[in-house]
């Protein structure tokens, strides 16, 4: 069994609102109670991915009870994953239910890892993304419709289906008007959509941050020139803050108002965002667990490492970002994602939503894309 998404979760905001403000301990609890209907470890103790090496580490799943367990069980990475999608043989073993799509997310060279995803692990992500719609629409006077340029990316990298998504989720709840003009830069020297978008002066951004970069280059003017009707920049893949930061840099080069960071990868079927309190992205704490691995402790190979809920860590703590989720077709159970996060804050934010505020600062140095 798997956590149900009614379409009033799935369309209303009203419905969704409540679970922002919940204070913190009773997200824990609802966890905990989520933990127990699902199932979670004894389901995920079926696939290939866990049975085998939690058995060989004398782990009982049907003793372990509640998230404090997770610390007791091994960690899981991408090489996990993209031995798993080795042979279909292993992927079969791996599956806890036939999927309806694979997604992969974008990387440099080699082989890729590959995410199954069943119809209500898509309808999560697109409740997911409906939530962080909502909570970057508030705009009072944005223009009606808002033109988004959307700078799409091949599928079947999770982020292809970010822009035609959000339109959906815009649309059904009647959000901010928001019209989509969904364009990738390698079409771009084909069709030449660029003249079509200086036409159309949208006012958002969503891309990548190396897809804003290259954009920038191929505009034949200053883009702030180009595109002077652009205030606002949503960004992923890359961090905004910290030293190696592009907030400033796509700010000045596209004239923007305001920028805000995304986080989504094909491992998470969740999408964090930056609030427009802008004091970091929250970690939604309903349908997943975060853990981060603190800086500083044993090399690999070593003992394993310690973690902490990410909200019971100290602001300021520094470290691997670790994923617990309920996907249907296959949990990830302390899934280290090699991307490190500091977190900023775990007390309610400015904004009024109580699920804790990190920012993700880049990969981990060992870790390839
Ligand atoms: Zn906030």
């Amino acid at each position: 069994m798997t956590v149900s998404i009614t379409p009033e979760a799935l369309f209303s905001p009203r419905a969704d609102e409540p679970l922002l403000h919940l204070p913190l301990a009773e997200l824990v609890s609802q966890t905990e109670e989520l933990l127990e209907r699902c199932d979670l470890f004894r389901r995920a103790a079926r696939s290939s991915l866990y049975g085998q090496r939690w058995r060989a580490a004398g782990i009982k799943p049907e003793l372990l009870q509640g998230r404090a367990a997770l610390r007791r069980l091994p960690f899981l990475d991408g090489t996990d994953l993209i031995a798993m999608a080795e042979s279909r043989d292993s992927l079969r073993k791996a599956l806890l239910t036939r999927p309806r799509i694979w997604v992969t997310s974008r990387g440099t060279s080699g082989p890729k890892k590959w995410l199954p995803l069943t119809l209500a692990d898509t309808a999560h992500w697109f409740a997911r993304l409906r939530r962080v719609s909502e909570m970057l629409s508030v705009e009072p006077d944005a223009p009606i419709p808002t033109f988004v340029l959307a700078i799409n990316e091949p599928m079947p990298r999770v982020s292809n289906a970010l822009p035609y998504l959000w339109e959906r989720a815009d649309y059904l709840t009647g959000g901010q008007r928001l019209e989509f003009i969904v364009a990738a830069m390698t079409m771009l020297p084909h069709n030449h959509w660029d003249r079509f978008v200086v036409q159309k002066q949208p006012q958002w951004l969503m891309a990548s941050v190396d897809d804003a970069r290259r954009l920038a280059q191929e505009l034949e003017v200053k883009a702030s020139r180009a595109l002077p009707g652009l205030r606002r920049g949503i960004f992923w893949s890359q961090p905004l803050d910290g030293p190696a930061g592009a907030r400033a840099e796509l700010e000045s080069t596209y004239g923007l108002a305001e920028s805000f960071s995304l986080y989504l990868s094909a491992e998470c079927r969740e999408m964090y965002a930056e609030c427009p309190a802008h004091a970091g992205l929250h970690l939604w704490m309903d349908g997943v667990i975060h853990e981060i691995i603190p800086d500083g402790q044993a090399p690999a190979g070593h003992e394993p490492p310690e973690t902490l809920f990410v909200d019971q860590a100290p602001p300021g703590t520094e470290g691997e970002y670790v994923i617990t989720t309920f996907t249907e077709a296959l949990p990830l159970i302390r899934y280290r994602t090699g991307d490190r996060i500091r977190v900023l804050d775990t007390a309610p934010c400015a904004c009024g939503v109580t699920h804790p505020r990190v920012l993700f600062t880049g990969r981990m140095a060992a870790s390839a894309a």
